[in-house]
């Protein structure tokens, strides 16, 4: 029985993992269960799963959920804070560590996984994109391995020679072609772009997720945030990661070699294939995903990313060519960004002018240390925040 802990449990990730353990209740035991503040559905997890842990990092909700659980006959212990989050994830009976917190908060506990050696099932990509080298790093001290989750990177990862190390391009790589759906706008054209409003930036076609990458896919920064990841996993120069729109999600992506072969990983559009191919690897488990039925598919069809209508990919791009903090800073901006326009205190096409003029202003460093990310995740914040603000008049007229 492989011991594990789910960071995020209550997300989209995090529920879809559930879905796939409780297929293989014989393989895996869930240990511990970690979320931020939905401390209703975490109690229905833990009276499911009866993990050793579970922890809330809202004290308020840690405390509901310790009151709900009482009396009921659990024998689960509830911890409170962020601390603790990271705590689950190096305790010595987990094996394998699912990162499915969103965000930048899901960095520290993916440290802490990173430096107890823990197998780390990575669909957090914010913590990649702020950290990659360091936290790679990490990894590669902890003893431990680090499988992608993110559909497009498992897809590459399955493309690539058995064996192949985290962070060393194989040999005879030519590409990395990074699909994607092209997100709900993709044939919309710049003056609906400007006025969309965040129930429709949710509405994606192909796949189910929560707010934050729902609003990625949109503006596409998701697939910037993914050439980022694409080049630590995989140590990928960057110019030989490239971008495909495919608007049915069939090829999660595919790795070009030298000699003109194309591999390429197909299925349905449904994360638990990738989670499911990442906690047996290399082992093949059952997902629950439904199979892909070739009769009643049709076409598959591939597009150029229209970078005038979606500029937040040059965005990415250019954050991760000046490096060092640079990406931390891009993240950032990205989440207070999104996090606005959600609110309705942005305008959709503000989201890019945000973070263009946050990667403006700050200064990048060299990376050397966590504290450093940190930091320029802070300032980074503010600089949009400030941002925001001045623009805020403007964008309520834009925003219904
Ligand atoms: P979600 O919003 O559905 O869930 C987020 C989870 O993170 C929740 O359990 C929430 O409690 C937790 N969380 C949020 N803020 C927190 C905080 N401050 N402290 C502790 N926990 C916190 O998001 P999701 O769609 O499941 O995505 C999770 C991650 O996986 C993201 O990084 C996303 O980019 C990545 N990912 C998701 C998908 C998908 O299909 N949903 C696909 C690829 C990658
Ligand atoms: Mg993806």
């Amino acid at each position: 029985m492989k011991g594990i802990a789910i960071l995020g449990s209550t997300g989209s990730i995090g529920c879809s993992t559930l879905e796939v353990l409780a297929l293989h209740p014989e393989r895996y035991r869930v240990v511990a269960l970690g979320a931020w503040r939905r401390d209703e559905l975490l109690f229905e997890q833990v009276s499911r799963f009866a993990p050793e842990f579970a922890v809330m990092a809202d004290e308020a909700a840690a405390a509901r959920l310790a009151a709900r659980l009482r009396g009921t006959g659990s024998r689960t212990q509830v911890l409170a804070g962020a601390e603790a989050l990271a705590g689950i994830a190096a305790l010595a009976s987990v094996e394998q560590v699912m990162c499915a917190i969103v965000g930048a908060a899901g960095l520290p506990s993916t440290l802490a996984a990173a430096r107890a050696g823990k197998r780390i099932l990575l669909a957090n990509k914010e913590a990649l994109v702020m950290a990659g080298e360091l936290l790679l790093e990490a990894v590669r001290r902890g003893g431990g391995e680090l499988l992608p989750i993110d559909s497009e990177h498992n897809a590459i990862f399955q493309c690539l020679p058995l064996g192949t190390r985290c962070g060393v391009a194989p040999s005879g790589l030519r590409r990395i072609i990074l699909t994607g759906s092209g997100g709900p706008f993709r044939d919309w054209t710049q003056a609906q772009i400007d006025v969309a409003t965040p129930a429709q930036a949710i509405r994606h076609p192909n796949w189910s997720m929560g707010p934050k990458i729902s609003v990625d896919s949109a503006t596409m920064m998701n697939k910037g945030l993914e050439v980022i990841e694409a080049h630590w996993l995989f140590g990928a120069p960057l110019e030989l990661i490239q971008i495909v729109v495919h608007p049915q999600s069939v090829i999660h992506s595919m790795v070009e070699y030298a000699d003109g072969s194309v591999v390429a990983q197909l299925g349905a559009p449904d994360m638990r294939t990738p989670i499911a191919c990442a906690l047996a690897f290399p082992e093949r488990i059952e997902s629950g995903a439904e199979p892909l039925d070739f009769t009643t598919l049709g076409a598959l069809e591939f597009e150029r990313l229209d970078a005038l209508r979606f500029p937040c990919v040059a965005l990415a791009r250019e954050a991760i060519r000046r490096g060092g903090t640079a990406p931390a800073a891009l993240n950032a901006a990205n989440e207070i960004a999104v996090e606005s326009f959600l609110a309705g205190r942005l305008a959709f096409t503000g989201i890019a002018q945000v973070i263009e003029s946050v990667l403006g202003e700050v200064d990048v460093e060299p990376l050397v240390s966590v504290e450093q990310i940190y930091a320029a995740d802070v300032e980074a914040r503010a600089l949009a925040a400030r941002y925001i603000a001045r623009l805020a008049p403007r964008a309520s007229i834009l925003t219904p």
